[in-house]
């Protein structure tokens, strides 16, 4: 392709509202083989809302509520998002935080969930695996409930004070309307698509299923998903990855092709090759069809 055609096509991508980042991008689309999408933000709308709260030790419920909306108010996760807005929504007061439980030492434990000492009290809040490497027992109507929330494809939380189990919550995050006919179109332009993420297997297995993904790797660290990138770029793939937040950020650099959602973290914009401003899946197949247009002619 001439500097002129791919500057044809890079300003027919930006008045679509697909950023393309230059040439190499542009002529990397057309020769994907296989491509990744993160879960979280990227097939699902990112956000999230509190379904279930429970508790397995006495405590007023509000108080717990408020203690794990101090502890997630400084991280930027969607699911700590739905949290907040979950406990300003009980509370009838959206104005501002003003009144939350005063927080110290505020941590992101990035792909397992926080860490903030709240009025003394040290609060973990996050996944099974960040309690279990935090040392912390897990009792059996704990297990339960991640089991039973994971299998109605909710995302479980579960809160720690003072290293004790307190309670948990169930957070369930929609699946986007174009994610599984683009999944389609993808497949049947030959593209092979994963599905990869930091959350737990359960409700890893119960999106992928919805939207028609197969290959699924579930509970990955943000250097992981990169990882998965470069083994499957070393068996001679072209790479794609889609994804939104920091934690995708490695392997959206990995990718031979980074397409971050535009209303994604701008670590993840930065990233990426190509970035979807319309936060639209059904751009990814833009991107490509601009790209085959260019460098392969047809039409
Ligand atoms: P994804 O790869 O699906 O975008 P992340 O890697 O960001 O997800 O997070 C993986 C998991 O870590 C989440 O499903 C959740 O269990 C836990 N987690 C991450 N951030 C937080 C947080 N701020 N609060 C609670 N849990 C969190
Ligand atoms: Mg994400």
């Amino acid at each position: 392709a001439t500097p002129t055609a791919v500057m044809v096509a890079t300003g027919e991508g930006a008045m679509q509202g697909v950023l393309i980042k230059g040439g190499h991008a542009l002529e990397g689309a057309h020769k994907i083989h296989q491509m990744i999408f993160d879960k979280t933000g990227t097939l699902t709308m990112g956000k999230p809302v509190v379904v279930n709260t429970k508790l397995f030790k006495h405590m007023v419920l509000q108080n717990f509520c408020e203690i794990v909306a101090a502890a997630e108010a400084s991280s930027e996760h969607p699911l700590a998002r739905a949290i907040v807005d979950n406990v300003k929504s009980i509370r009838g007061d959206s104005s501002d935080l003003s009144w939350l439980p005063e927080v110290k030492n505020f941590k992101s434990l990035v792909g397992q969930g926080v860490y903030a000492e709240v009025q003394g009290r040290e609060v973990l809040v996050g996944n099974v695996q960040l309690m279990i490497a935090s040392n912390i027992s897990l009792p059996g109507e704990a297990i339960e409930f991640v089991q039973d929330m994971e299998k109605q494809a909710c995302t479980a939380i579960l809160v720690a004070i003072d290293k004790e189990i307190y309670g948990a919550l169930a957070i369930s995050d929609p699946v986007k309307p174009e994610a599984k006919p683009v999944v389609e179109i993808l497949k049947s332009m030959g593209v092979q698509i994963l599905m990869v993420t930091g959350d737990n297997w359960g409700t890893a297995n119960a999106i992928a299923r919805e939207v028609g993904i197969e290959k699924v790797y579930a509970e990955i660290r943000p250097q992981g998903k990169a990882e998965i990138v470069k083994d499957l770029q070393s068996t001679g793939m072209a790479v794609a990855m889609v994804g939104d937040g920091i934690n995708d950020s490695p392997a959206l650099v990995a990718a031979d092709v980074g397409m971050a959602i535009g209303a994604g973290t701008d670590i993840a914009i930065e990233a990426a090759d190509i970035v979807l401003m319309k936060n639209n899946l059904e751009d990814v197949v833009t991107a490509i069809h601009l790209s085959r247009k260019t460098f392969r002619r047809i039409r």
